[in-house]
């Protein structure tokens, strides 16, 4: 089933989560010279309109991304030096009405001796895909060059497990999937496993949602994840950074009452937060993770005091 569309969603409190950590760790793949691969197994159309009506029709990117650069206008004093560089790309992006989807965040941090390879399924989004990768109007204003960029109409999962280990062996991988299937919870642990096992050295990054009614699915897949990690390698370092928005069971009426239509409220969303699990996370991501996740809840949650 392909029937999600980012779009509808760019620029929220998930979004902000996920593209910080990415940041932070294509930051610190940057600090050693020698080149480096980059997968995006779920790499949707890489650039949202933020003023496109699907986008305005959700309020997600109001409540998410616009509401935080509003804030740090009035925060000038706001310095944690690793959230400020997710916070620079996205600004210039902003200045035309435009949020980078994960792709171009990779493109625009990635050096010309690395490569970045690409997977999206769905036919609509894997052609602005192709188009938004040649638009490199923010590499531009720095004057670099990209990496090599390989960007394949393939199912993400298979194209994990058939091009890994990389050649260049140091390398991330961010899968994003979206959870469509109930399924998809056991094949993101049963693929991160697998692939773990020949590519122990490599940095995975797996985004997941906080849905109430998922609790099971989403508990079991991250304990798969960290037993059979470990059970390849017991000093492996592992990150778990959450943030939650909404108080779980009343968050629809607390929020997003302006925007949902009725038909919208007899079965309302049930995302009150995500989560980015990291395998073998650079080092001060937790320690920096948690200080920015906890600036994020003050800033961008709808949470009651009680619960937050
Ligand atoms: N990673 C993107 C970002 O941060 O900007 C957002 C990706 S969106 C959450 C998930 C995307 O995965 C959708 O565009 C969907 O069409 C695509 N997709 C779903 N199943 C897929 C699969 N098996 N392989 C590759 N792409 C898939």
């Amino acid at each position: 089933m392909l029937s999600y569309q980012h779009a509808y969603h760019a620029g929220n409190h998930a979004d902000i989560l996920k593209h910080f950590v990415l940041t932070f760790v294509l930051k610190s793949l940057n600090k050693k010279e020698n080149p480096y691969t980059f997968f995006d197994t779920h790499s949707g159309s890489g650039l949202y309109d933020l003023e496109d009506n699907r986008s305005l029709k959700t309020g997600e990117a109001s409540c998410g991304i616009k509401k935080l650069l509003k804030a740090l206008d009035d925060t000038p004093c706001f310095d944690f030096p690793d959230f400020l560089d997710y916070i620079d790309i996205v600004k210039t992006y902003a200045k035309k009405n435009l949020y980078p989807g994960s792709p171009l965040i990779e493109r625009d941090f990635m050096r010309s001796q690395d490569f970045l390879i690409l997977s999206e399924l769905h036919p609509q989004e894997i052609e602005n895909l192709r188009e938004n990768i040649n638009d490199s109007f923010y590499k531009k204003l720095e004057d670099s060059d990209f990496p090599s960029v390989m960007i394949h109409k393939r199912d993400g999962w298979e194209m994990l497990k058939a091009l890994t280990p990389p050649h260049t062996k140091r390398g991330a991988v961010l899968i994003d999937p979206s959870y469509e299937e109930s399924e998809d919870y056991e094949l993101a642990a049963k693929t991160i496993c697998e692939v773990f096992k020949k590519w122990s050295n490599g940095i995975f990054l797996l985004w997941y949602p906080l849905l109430a009614h998922r609790e099971t699915e989403i508990n079991s897949m991250l304990e798969n994840i960290k037993s059979d990690v470990r059970r390849v390698n017991k000093n492996t370092e592992i990150v778990n950074l959450k943030l939650c928005v909404f108080d779980k069971d009343r968050h629809v009426e607390k929020s997003l009452d302006m925007v949902l239509s009725d038909e919208d409220k007899k079965n309302p969303p049930r995302l009150y937060g995500s989560g980015m699990i990291v395998i073998n996370a650079p080092w001060k991501l937790k320690e920096n993770g948690e200080k920015v996740v906890e600036f994020l809840k003050n800033v961008i949650s709808f949470q009651s005091q009680e619960e937050s």
